[in-house]
């Protein structure tokens, strides 16, 4: 289920699919595909979009291996639409590198 709202509270059908696979005890994402049906009965392939990338990466970092399909015939690992996706070490310097308020 997705819930669109003009204001952006809504969520996408992602974060539900992924709340019943917690409540359920899973993690591990291999694939996902989102479809939306429109007014003609035609399917479209809706990729998920960069917040829920990263919450797929965010429950489990193996899911960075799982594959998302873009659209017909088209599909990529999660790495490749999420690059440079891990927090970069700050160094060991780094508090005494900000500036102060
Ligand atoms: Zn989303």
């Amino acid at each position: 289920m997705c819930i669109d709202t003009a204001c952006g509270m809504g969520f996408c059908a992602e974060h539900a699919a992924i709340a019943a696979m917690v409540t359920a005890g899973h993690y591990r994402v291999a694939a996902v595909v989102a479809v939306r049906r429109d007014e003609h009965d035609r399917l479209w392939v809706l990729p998920p979009c960069g917040r829920c990338r990263e919450f797929i990466v965010q429950i489990d970092s193996a899911n960075i291996d799982a594959e998302i399909v873009l659209g017909p015939g088209l599909s990529r690992p999660l790495r490749e639409l999420l690059p440079h996706h891990d927090w970069a070490d700050p160094g060991p310097h780094a508090a005494a590198d900000l500036p102060s308020a």
